[in-house]
């Protein structure tokens, strides 16, 4: 039986708008495949182990404070984790974290890991509402989500975004790009959950875990949420 070990970072502080229906789909997709997933919750303190696929979710400031702080001193270990390929999903307040740093509104920056080449500035509008992107990374082509952020990330260098933004804003509210790639190192900000609406997504990085494309599974209900948001505003 095939075996994957997820890592889920600070769940007790980032886990806003049903992140955790991310890794219920995980798990779900897994086990309807015969595919063992293990998975560990990483709070405050605690060492973090290697994994095959990591994900942080999003939440307020004040919680990011704290995991900004905490994820400073597991930043060498979690670069030369994404250095041997392995797979990371961060949402909103956690993928901001993954880049270089989030700049907020009042205070000192919040230092990421810099997993990706990106950095996060607070702005002066909430963007609230539905997402729909473009994507040129997986079938059907379409990623949906629902974004709740004030702060504005700019790429740099090698990471390039995961699609354009169809309805939104995205990334920044400017460039039209929604989320970032570098490695199999993913971040979005699409909350919702993400996953379990897209399930092709899921499979991506199912995939790049395992190192094949897992079976298909029967997707009806799945692709119908999924379809249901794709192009709508509100
Ligand atoms: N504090 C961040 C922002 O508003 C993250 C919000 C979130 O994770 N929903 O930009």
């Amino acid at each position: 039986m095939k075996k994957l070990k997820l890592a889920h970072l600070y769940p007790k502080l980032l886990n806003i708008y049903g992140d955790i229906g991310n890794i219920i789909t995980m798990k779900k997709r897994c086990e309807w495949r015969g595919i063992e997933l293990e998975v560990n919750e990483i709070n405050i303190g605690d060492t973090i182990g290697g994994h095959d696929i990591y994900f942080i979710g999003g939440g307020q400031d004040r919680e990011q404070i704290e995991v900004s702080k905490e994820l400073q001193k597991h930043k060498s270990f979690l670069q030369s984790e994404r250095d041997r390929m392995a797979v990371f999903l961060g949402i909103c307040g956690g993928y901001q974290l993954m880049g270089h740093y989030y700049q907020p509104h009042k205070g000192d920056k919040l230092l990421g890991i810099s997993l990706l080449d990106a950095y996060t500035v607070a702005g002066n509008k909430r963007f609230i509402g539905n997402v729909t992107i473009k994507t040129g990374l997986v079938e059907p082509d379409t990623l949906v989500g629902f974004e709740n952020h004030s702060g504005l990330t700019y790429l740099e260098g090698s990471t390039e975004p995961i699609g354009k933004v169809i309805i939104g804003n995205g990334n920044n509210g400017q460039d039209n790009t929604e989320g970032a790639r570098y490695k199999n190192v993913f971040g979005t900000y699409m909350h919702g959950s993400f996953l379990p609406k897209n399930p092709q997504f899921a499979d991506y990085l199912l995939e790049l875990a395992l190192g094949s494309k897992p079976e298909p599974l029967e997707d009806t209900i799945e692709n119908l949420a999924h379809a249901s948001l794709v192009g709508k505003k509100y």
